[in-house]
C-alpha cells in the first residue's frame, strides 16, 4: 500500500485526491451486492439540530424496497444511537449499526456491544454536559458509547469546542476526538464505521457479496478507504475532499439514483 501511494505521489496523482466519478454513471446490480448506508446527510437531510431531521414514509418504503432487491443485504451504519435509528426507521427490520459500530442489531437481535471504560466515559460526559450548560451555543448529544458537541448554529466557536474536547482526551488510551459536520465527538478508539462494516460483512446474507457504502461525512472516510480496499464501491454524498470512488450532490439525488436503479434493472440486474 505504501509503495503504491509513493508511486502515485511521484507521478503527481494520488487516489486520495482523484475526483470521484458522477454517481449517475454507476449501475448498481441487485445480485451479489450488499448495500450499507449512512443515515444523516445520506438518507435524510442534515437539520439544525440532530432531533430536527425529517424522515418520512418515502425513506422507509425505499429501504424496504432495497432490502427486497438485495435479498436483505441492506444495513444502516450510523454514528447515532441504535435506538434513535430504530425510532426514525420504524418498520425497517434489517441490520443497523449505531454509535460508529459500537452497537449492532442483526436478524432482530441486539448483539453485544464493545468493551469500553464506562467509568472514564462518564467522567468525560459530565465535563461535556457542564460545558454545554455554561455555553448554550453548543448542543450536547449523549451517546451510548460517546458524546458529541454540535456547534452548527455557531460555527465561530469551532476552535473553542475542539480545544475543550481535545483537552479531555489528550493522552487518553481509550478515547479519541473525531471531527464530524459542525460537530466534534469523543468516541472509543476501538470503534469505527470500517469496523462496523467488517463485522456486518461476516453475517448472512452479507457474506461474500460486494459491498457498496454511501456516506457524507469525515467519519465516513475511514469506511470509504476500507470499502475501496475490499474492492467495493464507495459513494460520497455532497461536497468536500474524499477517497470515495463516486459522488452525488445530496441525499435527494442519492435517493433518486437508488430508485432509478430499482426501476431500470429490477432484481435481474
Ligand atoms: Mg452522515
Amino acid at each position: 500500500m505504501e509503495q503504491r501511494l509513493d508511486y502515485y505521489t511521484l507521478i503527481g496523482f494520488s487516489p486520495e485526491t482523484a475526483a470521484p466519478e458522477d454517481l449517475d454513471s454507476l449501475t448498481l446490480p441487485a445480485q451479489g451486492t450488499a448495500l450499507l448506508l449512512d443515515f444523516d446527510g445520506t438518507l435524510v437531510d442534515i437539520a439544525e439540530t440532530p432531533s430536527a431531521i425529517k424522515v418520512g414514509a418515502r425513506e422507509r418504503t425505499l429501504l424496504n424496497d432495497l432490502s427486497k432487491r438485495h435479498d436483505n443485504a441492506v444495513a444502516i451504519v450510523s454514528g447515532r444511537n441504535l435506538h434513535e435509528i430504530d425510532h426514525y426507521l420504524s418498520g425497517f427490520t434489517g441490520t443497523i449499526s449505531g454509535g460508529h459500530g459500537a452497537e449492532l442489531r442483526h436478524d432482530g437481535e441486539h448483539l453485544p456491544g464493545i468493551e469500553c471504560d464506562f467509568e472514564q466515559l462518564e467522567h468525560i460526559k459530565s465535563a461535556v454536559m457542564e460545558f454545554a450548560i455554561i455555553d448554550p451555543r453548543v448542543i450536547a448529544e449523549d451517546k451510548s458509547f460517546g458524546i458529541v458537541l454540535h456547534y452548527r448554529q455557531h460555527p465561530e466557536i469551532e476552535c473553542k469546542v475542539r480545544d475543550f474536547l481535545k483537552s479531555l482526551v489528550d493522552d487518553d488510551g481509550d478515547f479519541e476526538l473525531q471531527a464530524a459536520k459542525m460537530a466534534f465527538e469523543i468516541k472509543p478508539k476501538s470503534i469505527s464505521k470500517a469496523m462496523a462494516i467488517e463485522r456486518i460483512m461476516t453475517f448472512e446474507p452479507f457474506r461474500g457479496r460486494t459491498v457498496i457504502y454511501a456516506g457524507d461525512d469525515d467519519t465516513d472516510e475511514v469506511a470509504f478507504r476500507f470499502v475501496n480496499e475490499l474492492g467495493g464501491t464507495s459513494i460520497k454524498i455532497g461536497e468536500g475532499p474524499t477517497t470515495a470512488r463516486y459522488r452525488t450532490a445530496s441525499p435527494a439525488t442519492f435517493k433518486t439514483w437508488l430508485r432509478a436503479q430499482s426501476r431500470a434493472s429490477g432484481r435481474e440486474a
